[in-house]
């Protein structure tokens, strides 16, 4: 039986703490909102995703390369990028309950509730009216709207608002051992800045010709007021980005080559292409000539998971006029310099993370008419499971837990394993689904005598007796990275 949305939610948040997935940041101190730790299977399977873009991006692609720029940047760059004077939400307090909101997303939320009231003509008004009102930078007409449309605040119940002001989300801190003299640097809220002022760098140095393309993985930080939904925005969290440079005037068609390229990256992990949509932004960036999403359906509704973004010439413009050096190109097929253009592909892991799990989780009814049964297993794509196979000897005598670690010393160097000798076999098995391991390799006294094994495959639960010579062939080619890359 299918589950209702947002039990199904809580139960895939509670089984990724149980199975070591993601713990709450700090919790033996009570956690701290809106940051999460990986634990022993989440950071394979992070690991396991990053490697799936690296290879995608960096390795097929010969005209593309990675970079790993440091978190702390000259604070000009946040200046030129545009984050110091416009990396802000509107934020509006309660005066009652102390709590502060984001003003777009309590209109939102009102709109929202328009929309199940049945009262369209209401919800399309208020939805023209704030995005004016964003468009125009017009905070006191946000506040109008909120007293207008009699919103109230969730937590007082109260009408007492503050006016509405920009909040700015990067993270500052100060570099050097004197206060007084010390500068203010920030944590970086994108990794794609460290792309652009290393744009020379990588052209010169890797002797790129354009349309090239640079990419990069890390972390990113934003000091988001409304933190919720789980990983789905956090304060910390971690992009795969890849600036890609092109001549000006092709980014039409290298924009519409890079969303369907990444929206088949998404789909070749065997997600339900129903799952996905583009979203087009009609509200663009000041820097962007056209801007889509790629979203996902989570329990909770779609929400992006990627964006690809035109960027034109925008950030290499800006960071040749603040730092005085020239970024420009030489194109010798048209013998001409230009600043190049630019189309960006900008994923969210800890998105990709959420939605890789949230896929795989699957509550199986195993029952039959002599007895009540179920499972919950994860139907991770092989090439993404944290571990690729559990070995078990079937006792811990007779020397089965011997032959059971020689037949693993001789696979771990290629796979992850993992190697249990407690409980029933049947148990062990559940535990391995809970986690997505594809296969369960028992090791009995039949081995001892022909070096055969019983091989349990995850989504089918079938058995098959193998030489366990052949072990590292059936792994090999289920996990292979060609599996998910030569489609
Ligand atoms: P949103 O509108 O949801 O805040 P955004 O448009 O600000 O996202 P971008 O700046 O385009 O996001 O960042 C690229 C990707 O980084 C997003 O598609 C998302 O997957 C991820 N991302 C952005 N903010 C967060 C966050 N606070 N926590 C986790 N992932 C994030």
């Amino acid at each position: 039986m299918s589950k209702p949305n947002d039990e199904l939610f809580k139960n895939v948040i509670s089984h990724a703490k149980e199975y070591g997935f993601v713990f709450p940041s700090s919790e033996i101190y009570d956690g701290l909102s809106a940051v999460y730790d990986y634990g022993q299977n989440g950071v394979e399977l992070k690991n396991n995703i990053k490697t799936y873009w690296w290879k995608a991006m960096v390795q097929l692609n010969e005209n593309i390369v990675g970079l790993d720029s440091a978190i702390f940047m000259h604070p000009k760059i946040w200046k030129a990028s545009g984050h110091v004077d416009g990396f802000s939400d509107p934020m509006i307090d309660n005066k009652d309950s102390n709590k502060r909101y984001r003003a777009d997303q309590l209109l939102e939320d009102k709109i929202d509730r328009y929309d199940k009231d049945g009262k369209t003509d209401k919800a399309e008004q208020l939805q023209h009216d704030m995005d004016e009102a964003l468009k125009n930078d017009d905070l006191p007409r946000l506040k109008e709207l909120i007293i207008a449309h009699e919103i109230a605040d969730p937590v007082s119940g109260t009408r007492n608002w503050t006016d509405v002001r920009q909040f700015n989300l990067m993270f500052s801190t100060q570099m050097g051992a004197v206060a007084d003299d010390a500068d203010l640097v920030y944590l970086r809220p994108e990794t794609a800045q460290g792309i652009f002022v290393n744009y020379l760098n990588v052209q010169k140095s890797g002797r790129m010709k354009i349309p090239f393309g640079i990419a990069q993985i890390g972390k990113a930080f934003r000091n988001e007021v409304i933190a919720r939904q789980f990983i789905i925005r956090m304060r910390e969290f971690e992009q795969m980005e890849m600036q890609f440079f092109v001549r000006p005037g092709t980014q039409k068609e290298w924009f519409e080559h890079w969303k369907a390229m990444r929206l088949k990256w998404h789909l070749a992990l065997g997600t339900g292409p129903e799952k996905y949509r583009y979203h087009e932004h009609t509200k663009l960036a000041h820097y962007a000539d056209a801007a889509f999403d790629i979203e996902y359906e989570f329990p909770f509704g779609f929400k992006e998971v990627e964006g690809i973004h035109s960027r034109t010439d925008f950030d290499l413009s800006q960071h040749q006029k603040f730092s005085g050096k020239k970024l420009q190109y030489f194109d010798p097929e048209i013998n001409q310099n230009y600043v190049p253009y630019v189309i960006e592909t900008s994923i969210g892991l800890d998105r990709m993370f959420l939605l890789t799990l949230i896929n795989a989780y699957v509550e199986e009814d195993l029952s039959t008419e002599e007895k009540q049964d179920s499972r919950v297993v994860l139907r991770l794509h092989p090439c993404l499971a944290p571990v690729k196979a559990a070995i078990f000897p079937l006792t811990k005598k007779d020397g089965l837990p011997e032959k059971a670690r020689e037949i693993m010393d001789k696979l771990k160097i290629n796979f992850n394993l993992q190697y249990e000798e407690k409980d029933a076999i049947g148990k062990r098995y559940r535990r391995q689904d809970a986690i997505g391991t594809p296969f369960c390799i028992t090791v009995d006294h039949q081995t001892l005598e022909d070096n055969t094994v019983t091989i349990r495959h995850r989504d089918t639960m079938k058995q098959e007796r193998v030489d366990a010579g052949q072990l590292e062939n059936i792994i090999g080619g289920l996990v292979s990275w060609k599996n998910l890359l030569s489609l």
